[in-house]
Formats: C-alpha cells, structure tokens, sequence
C-alpha cells in the first residue's frame, strides 16, 4: 500500500519578486503527471489573477480558502475572522468558479493552535488545515535539491498521510516540481487532495 502524501500550494501575492510564470509551471508539472494538490488561495490574489485561478479548478485540485488579505488571522476580531473568509469565498468562487468550503488555511500559520481563531474559522463552515513537512520554500537561498530532500525525508518520516507546505510563487518551487513528484511516486508515495486524507 503506498502512503499518500497531500502536496498544498498557498497561492497568493509573493513576498518576494519572482519569476510569473512559476505558477502556471507548477500547474504543468502536475498536469504533466496526472497529479492532485490542494491550492489554498488567498481571495484578492484570486480577483487580481481569475485566469489563473480558473485553470487551478479546471485542471481539478483541490481548492482551499487563504483569506481575504493574508492578514494573520489572530491579530483579527472573531467579526474580522468571519468576513476575511466570506470575502475570500466569494472572491474565489468569482474568480475560479469553485466553493473552497470546508478548507481553509490560516496565513502564516498564525493563530491555528488559538482555540478562538479555530472557533471563528469553523463557525464560517471551515477546517483549518495544517501541515507536517515544511521545506521553506519561500526562504531566500533555497535550492530545489533543498527542497525535493526536505520533502523525501518528511515524507519517509510521517509515513501515510504527511501534509507539505508550498508556495505558489517562489523559482525554486516551479523549478524543483517535476524531479519532486517523480521521487515521490518512486518512494512509493500516493499524491492525494487534502480530502482524500480523512
Ligand atoms: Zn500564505
């Protein structure tokens, strides 16, 4: 039996200047390999880009909700929490005609082990979703070996059912795709959405 291992994408506006085109590579890397992500979009990144936000949803992942304005979630009000994902919902069902309902992951992180923040998010009618395997791939200096290694090892250390943390606009993410899912499937990886994990 292979251990499945979800692969999530925080789409939004990058820290960093970077190449454009690292998404729609990304896209055709996992294309290229009949692969499923999760793609947690963040709502004014989907307004700004609902070409792209279309293609995530018409190549069929997963689509999750990455707030409103990648505010982080526990400097907000439990009314601020409520409307950066309802903004967001319907920023991105707009965009990529797809309700990101039930998931949702919290900018940064930040406020997912808060008993308020995961109260809020559920009242809005989502699941936060974490992960287990985070191979910085925004980190300046990052290369893909960096990351393909940082993943492998996660991988083999949670066995089935690992969650990676990624990017959708860091070179190194784009670049490293290909070889990564490849190495994955060699290791006898099952590439799953964030709803397949149960
Ligand atoms: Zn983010």
């Amino acid at each position: 039996m292979s251990a499945r291992i979800a692969l999530t994408i925080d789409t939004e506006h990058p820290d960093f200047p970077c190449t454009p085109s690292n998404l729609p590579a990304i896209l055709d890397a996992l294309g290229a390999a009949g692969a499923r992500a999760t793609f947690f979009i963040q709502g004014r990144w989907a307004s700004s880009n609902p070409a792209m936000a279309r293609k995530i949803a018409e190549d069929g992942h997963t689509i999750g909700n990455h707030s409103k304005s990648h505010a982080p979630m526990d400097m907000l009000t439990d009314a601020g929490i409520a409307a950066s994902l309802s903004e967001a919902e319907q920023m991105i069902e707009q965009a990529g005609g797809v309700n990101p309902r039930p998931w949702f992951r919290c900018p940064y992180g930040l406020g997912q082990d808060d008993p308020r923040v995961l109260a809020a998010i559920e009242r809005a009618g989502y699941r936060h979703v974490s992960w287990t395997i985070d191979p910085y791939d925004w980190e300046p200096g990052r290369t893909p070996a960096d990351l393909i290694e940082r993943v492998l090892d996660g991988h083999a250390r949670e066995g089935d059912g690992g969650i990676a943390l990624m990017h959708s606009w860091p070179d190194v993410t784009a670049a490293a795709l290909p070889e990564l899912i490849e190495r994955l499937r060699r290791a006898g990886a099952g590439l799953v959405g964030v709803e397949q994990l149960g």
